[in-house]
């Protein structure tokens, strides 16, 4: 074992949870800092403690990867450049800091504080208004699980006895309650007040956490009452808010569900509810599936099926799929009922989760069962039969076309058309726009035209001067490009051989305000900010380093992985640039001439400006000329 390391769940019981929006990665400080840590607790070790299986091979060290399934080893360290990547399927690679969040399901503060407390390295401190932030934050946390526990205990009393028979009715046992840490809130409207009170507790950090509210008369009441309290954890486990679901099958209770309203510790668009649990499972066997409601996803894991969570409301945002995007999965499912809502909900699912480019398929549970029936009453079984029998998403909505009458039709297609749209491939979306008008029986151009309107003429908007337009590369910085395909792999490409070779720099500068791709954006901008600093290097190490906890560290080994198959750097990067040379031509060019039309146009109208456009017109052709001799 290395000497350095004490047991890592010594490391963890005093590395205390961290709030790792407040704290200021930018600074020199907390660079040094991560430096030295980086330096105590070589990467090898890292990795080899929760990897006993890691071996040295040559320079490096190799293992079959602990985040896919794999029976040869594609996983590799390389302690020269303190880095981890997998060659096979997850691609992910990155630092000791990253290789622990992923393992362990760390936010990246948490993973650096468990390195900081074994290393022996001080973290700097944060500033005073951070630090006041965060200690509300903490007592706000605090306060929920104090929460958590307050209405478990109520479970046991009389009155909880309804929220015990609830669950019983549903089929779902004493052990579930447990585990998910079910509770009931009572009915009276000042329990939990009254509770905080006997206890000598501040209301505050109840209120900020959304359990307690203050009346008209400034009174302070029971946000939740009379309902079955089901707490919902973050992705690293901690209670961040509450579903709540009446008791009383009365409309005058109030919705069926309400949830915590939204604090600045329960953003609903950004959990997915026991994904927490669902993690380890749902990453190893690249499988996420999604079903609508807390009691589905408990009957699921009572059943054995531990790779189920559920999205709190209807909708999926990118931040949904960007959780998904993290836990590696390669296919999702989504359960929904049979019947029109369950439809409805299934294609407000897709829209957020279809720019994830992963596999993406559908169950419609027939004869008005929910999952939570089906499991609790017939256990795993039949539900993942139903998942061996799901259809893929495009089939699901296509076969939805079936029968309807045109006017509908029209509708529905629009639906479709909005739903291919989200497709992150344009040769995806091409291929499906073609199945659909074979099976519509409409020529494939009328629906790309469609398509078109939808989107409101997805044009790029040119820049807005022409002056602007004509300007030379390296001049001034260029406007973001349109996004494509190509393009995307001409920036990775510059990046990863700026990585490899940062002599090469300022041939590729003046593309850096092109990039459309917020993620690469991003690593340009701390790679040009290293550059501006004289006593920075610029390399995989110093490049994570700046990135702090920005999720585009975890780019950066994988696209230096990706420019060594090149044989030199140089040539690499030569390639880019000259690729971007041309797109940015084409762009630049194509504005001119568009503006050149249109003054083309004025002028024709005639009228007082008529001279005018026309003298414009030929300046445009002039600058678009000279573009294009200077190719
Ligand atoms: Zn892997």
């Amino acid at each position: 074992m290395p000497a350095f390391a004490p047991a890592l769940s010594d490391a963890r019981a005093s590395a205390r949870p961290s709030q790792s929006l407040t704290v200021p990665l930018d600074t020199v400080d907390f660079r040094r800092a991560i430096e030295a840590i980086k330096l105590r607790a070589p990467i090898e070790d890292v990795v080899r403690e929760r990897v006993p299986t890691l071996r040295k091979s040559g320079a490096l060290w190799v293992a079959c990867c602990p985040f896919h399934e794999e029976k040869t080893p594609s996983f590799k360290v390389d302690p020269r450049r303190g880095t981890w990547h997998c060659f096979g399927a997850c691609g992910a690679g990155g630092d000791q800091i990253s290789f622990l969040e992923r393992i362990d399901n760390l936010a990246f503060m948490d993973a650096l504080e468990i390195l900081a407390a074994r290393t022996g390295v001080e973290l700097p401190r944060r500033g005073r208004a951070e630090r006041a932030q965060s200690a509300e934050l903490d007592a706000a946390q605090e306060s929920l699980t104090h929460a958590v526990s307050f209405y478990r205990r109520q479970l046991a009393s009389p009155e909880g006895a309804r929220a015990v028979d609830y669950m019983r009715a549903r089929g779902l046992s004493q052990a579930v309650t447990e585990a998910f840490q079910v509770g009931y809130a009572p009915a009276l409207g000042q329990a939990l007040v009254q509770e905080l009170r006997a206890r000598g507790s501040a209301l505050e950090p109840a209120i900020a956490a959304g359990l307690v509210r203050n009346n008209d008369q400034g009174r302070p009441y029971d946000f939740f009452r009379g309902r079955l309290m089901i707490p919902i954890q973050d992705l690293h486990g901690r209670v961040v808010g509450f579903g709540a679901r009446r008791l009383d099958d009365d409309d005058a209770s109030g919705p069926k569900y309400v949830n915590t309203a939204e604090t600045a510790l329960f953003h609903k668009g950004r959990l997915i509810y026991a994904l927490d649990r669902a993690l380890a499972h749902v990453r190893k066997l690249g499988h996420a599936v999604l079903v609508e409601g807390y009691t589905d996803v408990m009957a699921a894991h009572q059943a054995g099926v531990e790779n189920v969570v559920a999205v709190l409301g209807t909708a999926t945002t990118d931040e949904h799929a960007g959780l998904l995007r993290k836990t590696g999965a390669r296919r999702i499912s989504l359960v929904f009922d049979g019947d029109e809502a369950g439809r409805k909900a299934a294609y407000k699912a897709l829209h957020g989760l279809l720019p994830l480019a992963v596999e993406i398929d559908v169950v419609s549970l027939k004869g008005g069962d929910d999952p939570c029936d089906l499991l609790t009453r017939e256990g795993a079984a039949p539900f993942r039969a139903e998942l061996e029998l799901a259809r893929p998403w495009f089939e699901f909505v296509v076969d939805g076309l079936a029968g309807l009458r045109a006017g509908e039709l029209a509708r529905e297609v629009d639906r479709v058309l909005e739903l291919l749209a989200r497709l992150a491939k344009p040769v995806h979306r091409e291929s499906l726009l073609a199945e659909l008008a074979e099976r519509l029986r409409m020529p494939v151009e009328s629906l790309r035209e469609q398509s078109r309107m939808l989107r409101g003429d997805a044009r790029p908007t040119p820049p807005r001067t022409a002056a602007s337009a004509a300007v030379p590369p390296a001049a001034l910085p260029l406007a973001a490009l349109p996004t494509d395909p190509l393009l995307r792999q001409a920036y990775e490409y510059l990046v990863g051989a700026l990585l490899r070779d940062a002599s090469l720099f300022s041939r590729a500068r003046p593309y850096f305000s092109a990039c459309p791709f917020a993620d690469l954006a991003t690593i340009l901008d701390v790679m040009d900010a290293l550059y501006g600093d004289e006593t920075a290097n610029i390399d995989v190490a110093s490049v994570l380093g700046a990135l702090g906890d920005n999720p585009s560290r975890n780019l950066v080994v994988p696209l230096h992985e990706g420019a060594s198959t090149a044989e030199s750097a140089s040539i690499l990067l030569d390639g880019q640039v000259s690729f971007l040379k041309k797109r940015t031509i084409e762009f630049q060019s194509g504005a001119l001439r568009r503006d050149a039309l249109e003054q083309e146009r004025l002028a024709a109208q005639g009228g007082e400006d008529s001279a005018a456009a026309s003298a414009r017109a030929e300046d445009l052709y002039r600058r678009l000329h000279a573009m294009l001799q200077a190719r």
